[in-house]
């Protein structure tokens, strides 16, 4: 078993040595296929740790629909190979540092997506599992003032969020409009936009229970999709960002000249589409914000989900309901 070194001796964080069992607990699938393919792995092999990279103890990892999208086979040419134990996002305590490792040491807390690119050779060892082996270059510390679910909660949405605002080219006072407000996407741009990038207004699509939750993140305009249809309103806007797969009509709301980001589906022009990658140091700099609260994490109150129901985290996810992030914690 673990045995990390306790915060409150000093001698102990000092030299901090950290056991690492050769077996771990880690959901695994054989075969691609729905939620059922996942079962419970107890003795799975911890990963080996490259020069690059450290071990994570893992205390908390989110799920995204690209986790559901993989299980499913949807990325198979590219996909790492079968056995998988799924996972992008966590967050946790560094237990062993590899040789050329310069800004982490153990006892560090950190958070991170541990792919670099989710769709192309994504790690066979993921993060739904007591330990996880990541590129230093992949991973922030863990920022002061959140906990390991908060912080395992943005990972990739929030990436997802601050690199499609930076490729829409956001600049202050300009209007943006987000497709799906509630999801983990969704909610993080809409923070990001008003919090890192000085947009002067922030609309946003949501279904009437969640109304509420996008004023509480500070959506300027909150448009309850099953009373309205954003694309039939007046108003256009600098940048759209399309978290929901509605890209021909996203196209009809924003201005000449402005930009039209497609997460998903099919991509009309002028809109383009992009896939996030993980990059540490990134991640590093929307830390203040994290600190401060000026953007915060949005964990589904349904969660967060204990490491024994990640079929029903996965379940859930899949429902397309989810509001902010589903994790899972303990792990
Ligand atoms: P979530 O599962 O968190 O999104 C769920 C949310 O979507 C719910 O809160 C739901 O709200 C909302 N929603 C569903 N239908 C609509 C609708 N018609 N209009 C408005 N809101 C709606 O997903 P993510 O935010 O994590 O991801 C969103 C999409 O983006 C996924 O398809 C994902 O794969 C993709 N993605 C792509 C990335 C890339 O790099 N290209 C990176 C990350 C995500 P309600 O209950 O109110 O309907």
């Amino acid at each position: 078993r673990c045995v990390a070194a306790s915060a409150s001796s000093p001698a102990a964080a000092a030299k901090a040595t950290t056991e690492v069992p050769a077996q771990m607990k880690a959901w695994v699938y054989d075969a691609y296929g729905d939620a059922s393919v996942l079962r419970l792995d107890g003795a799975a092999a911890v990963p080996a740790v490259g020069e690059d990279q450290v071990l994570v103890k893992v205390a908390a990892a989110a799920l995204n629909p690209v986790d559901a999208k993989r299980r499913a086979g949807k990325f198979q040419a590219t996909d790492s190979p079968l056995p998988t134990v799924p996972g992008y996002d966590m967050a946790g305590v560094v237990v062993k540092v590899g040789a050329q490792v310069k800004g982490f040491k153990e006892g560090d807390e950190v958070y991170g997506m541990i792919s670099e690119k989710p769709l192309e050779g994504p790690k066979q060892s993921g993060s739904l599992a007591e330990y996880t082996a990541v590129e230093e270059k992949l991973l922030a510390r863990k920022p002061t003032g959140l906990d390991f679910v908060q912080a395992a909660s943005l990972p990739l949405a929030v990436q997802t969020a601050n690199q499609g605002l930076e490729r829409a080219g956001l600049g202050a006072g300009q209007s943006v409009l987000v497709l799906g407000g509630a999801g983990g996407v969704g909610s993080l741009t809409i923070q990001l936009a008003k919090q890192v990038y000085g947009a002067s207004k922030v609309a946003a699509t949501v279904s009437t229970p969640k109304l509420h939750l996008l004023k509480s993140i500070g959506a300027d305009i909150a448009i309850d999709y099953t009373k309205e249809n954003f694309e039939d309103l007046p108003e256009k806007y600098d940048v759209v960002i399309d978290a929901v797969g509605q890209g021909d009509k996203a196209v009809k709301v924003v201005k000449e000249g402005g930009s039209v980001v497609v997460l998903t589906g099919a991509v009309t022009p002028p809109g383009f589409r992009f896939v996030v990658t993980s990059n540490g140091s990134a991640l590093e700099k929307l830390n203040p914000y994290l600190k401060s609260g000026k953007v915060k994490p949005v964990i589904d109150p349904k969660g967060p989900f204990p490491f024994s129901q990640v079929v029903e985290a996965f379940s859930y996810l899949e429902t397309g309901r989810a509001t902010g992030k589903v994790v899972i914690s303990p792990i």
